[in-house]
């Protein structure tokens, strides 16, 4: 492998392989360089693709360095952008011997004629039989058409082995070492191939004419020259390079617009590999978005395992939220087949009248909306759909049917894991619902109720108006139930009872299943009074209510005992003394309500 020239070395003139000297300008941090290349062979030498304006001035002190510049034969321009051009120029008016020629392909030729060249002849590589007679050297052109312009061509020189390929195998990148070190170099070839190239069979034919070559180095316009053992590898990499975006839209080329594609797709996979929340995702993918398409917003219908439909839009911040159903517009398309939606529609989109609800950020009703199905990777039946709000009608070539498609990925990926996200917290709630909650009664369990204690008590130490009245109830001689009616009667007369002090509550208050025929109801910021009056009533409740048979003649009773918790007093003190309390219902008589005194305030 050559060795990385230091800075100083980069400041001279550059012996890149024998006799074959790279003459260009260094800059930094400039992710385009642009080599021009210099074969010294006397006084027929070469200078390859000479540069800009900007450039020229290193170039042409680098040139001297090696040779006269009177010595130069050939101006080969392997294209005829103004980063190889340019310069041309002003090297009419210094080289001034008779036979210099400009060697270029005929579309150059015609190009190069605009230039307004007083003096350099221009001659067409194609009118010499593709070579080039130095001398005891022969250079050949290898025609590469569209790589990346119509008549760009390469120059071999089967003497060192060099390749000068012009555009392809250049590179783009902010760190351009002069040799490409490893295959990571490919990575710059990449980014500059993809777009720049118009398509893979294109670059694929260019490339054959140039793979039977016995190449030793590349020596490209653009970016890092490739040493021998790269070579195989590149080639192979470029041959299976994925580019073209030019004609994958054949009837739009958009550059810009096909750019932003891709930037956007990208962005869009780092966004889902980074958040995790959902809300962020969609307000990124519309940002990325909003450049290709006229969108105030997204909106998102998916279909849950259970038919219910997962919405999420600007409006509930992209929370998921249950719905029973879509717009019939979108509800239509959901849990149908690729193939089914494809029978009915040419594209992977329908524009359609928006059928949502929502307004534009000015007030005003949203006339049209572009509605994507999503299909679901495990069963390709349309999982979800979005729907774009439109702020100006979509346009819809095939450029865009093109983007669409690919939108289509990340958002497909997006939704999906909404969608197990959201199965995943129903999960999690069941679960949690399931531990607060008594199977048998549906009333809350004792788990919950120190989780609420924990909490209640803290805001009545607080707040005395958020005061907490503990009323213990005990079902009376509820084991003869049991035994004459059978456990199942047991059963229900607990759902029963259990109902009784459920209804007999508000919302606020807070009625728990200890455990066997025992409760405990929480009443928060309830007066004594209402308290006593609700444990009162709920005793004659159970007292009056009557059973069905085989229970229909038994009456059962149930007995009461309530403490009203002290600020600062622990709640299970206030327990023992409901407890307490309670016991004295039952020896006092059973079908009765006592209140416990209330204990004296603490020391100090
Ligand atoms: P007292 O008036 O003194 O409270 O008498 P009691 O019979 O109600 O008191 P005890 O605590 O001795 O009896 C409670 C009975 O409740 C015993 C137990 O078999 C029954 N039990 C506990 N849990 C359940 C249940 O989930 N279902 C049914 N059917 N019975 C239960
Ligand atoms: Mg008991
Ligand atoms: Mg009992």
């Amino acid at each position: 492998m050559p060795r990385e020239p230091n800075a100083e070395e980069l400041e001279h003139a550059l012996e890149v392989a024998h006799r074959i000297w790279w003459v260009g300008h260094h800059f930094t941090d400039d992710p385009f360089q642009c080599h021009p290349y210099l074969i010294e062979h006397g006084d027929q030498s070469v200078l390859l693709d000479p540069g800009s304006v900007l450039t020229f001035s290193t170039t042409l002190r680098k040139i001297e360095e090696v040779i006269p510049l009177s010595s130069i034969r050939y101006i080969i321009c392997h294209h005829q952008d103004p980063d190889i051009t340019g310069i041309l120029p002003q090297l009419d008016t210094l080289i001034t011997r008779e036979d210099a020629r400009i060697l270029s392909h005929w579309r150059g030729n015609a190009l190069l004629k605009h230039l307004g060249l007083q003096r350099l002849p221009l001659s067409c590589v194609e009118e010499q039989g593709w070579k080039l007679e130095l001398g005891g050297r022969e250079l050949q052109f290898i025609f590469t058409p569209y790589l990346h312009f119509s008549g760009a061509f390469c120059t071999f020189d089967p003497a060192t082995g060099t390749l000068f390929s012009s555009d392809l195998f250049g590179g783009l990148s902010r760190d351009t070492p002069l040799f490409a070190r490893d295959e990571r170099a490919f990575e710059a070839i990449q980014v500059f191939h993809e777009h720049y190239m118009p398509s893979q069979e294109i670059l694929r034919h260019g490339l054959a004419n140039l793979e039977t070559l016995p190449i030793r180095l590349i020596a490209p316009q653009h970016g890092s020259l490739i040493p021998e053992p790269l070579v195989g590898y590149m080639f192979t990499q470029l041959k299976n390079l994925d580019c073209g975006l030019f004609l994958l839209t054949r009837t739009n080329s958009n550059y810009q617009r096909l750019s932003n594609l891709n930037r956007m797709l990208r962005e869009m996979m780092q966004t889902l590999m980074i958040q995790r929340n959902f809300s962020e995702v969609a307000s990124r993918i519309l940002e990325l978005a909003q450049p290709l398409i006229p969108t105030f917003g997204l909106e998102f219908f998916a279909l849950t395992e259970t038919d219910e439909i997962l919405y999420m839009a600007p409006e509930n911040g992209f929370r998921a939220t249950l719905l029973p159903t879509a717009p019939a517009e979108c509800r239509a398309f959901l849990g149908i087949s690729r193939a089914h939606w494809q029978q009915d529609h040419a594209g992977p989109y329908l524009v359609a009248p928006y059928p949502g609800t929502a307004l534009s950020p000015g007030g005003e009703a949203i006339e049209q909306g572009l509605i994507l199905p999503l299909f679901s990777p495990q069963n390709d039946l349309v999982q979800a759909v979005v729907l774009f709000r439109l702020s100006a009608p979509l346009i819809i070539d095939d450029g865009m049917a093109h983007i669409l498609t690919q939108l289509s990925i990340p958002l497909g990926v997006a939704v999906e894991r909404e969608i197990i996200l959201h199965r995943m917290d129903l999960e999690k709630k069941n679960a949690y619902e399931r531990s607060i909650r008594d199977p048998l009664t549906g009333l809350f369990t004792r788990y919950y109720m120190h989780e609420a204690m924990n909490r209640l008590t803290r805001i009545h130490d607080r707040d005395s108006n958020a005061s907490i009245a503990l009323l213990a109830f005990d079902i009376d001689h509820f084991k003869s139930v049991n035994d004459t009616y059978g456990h199942a009667m047991g059963d229900v007369t607990l759902r029963v009872v259990a109902k009784i002090l459920a209804d007999s509550v508000r919302g606020v208050d807070i009625p728990v299943r200890l455990g066997g025929e025992e409760f405990v109801i929480f009443l928060i910021g309830a007066p004594e009074k209402t308290t006593q009056e609700v444990a009162e009533r709920i005793r004659m409740r159970v007292q009056k209510q009557l059973f069905e048979p085989p229970m229909h003649e038994r009456n059962v009773t149930i007995s009461c005992g309530i403490a009203f918790r002290q600020i600062e007093e622990p709640i299970e003190q206030t327990m023992e003394r409901a407890d307490l309390a309670l016991y004295q219902a039952k020896t006092g008589g059973r079908n009765r309500v006592v209140v416990s005194a209330t204990p004296p305030p603490p020391p100090g």
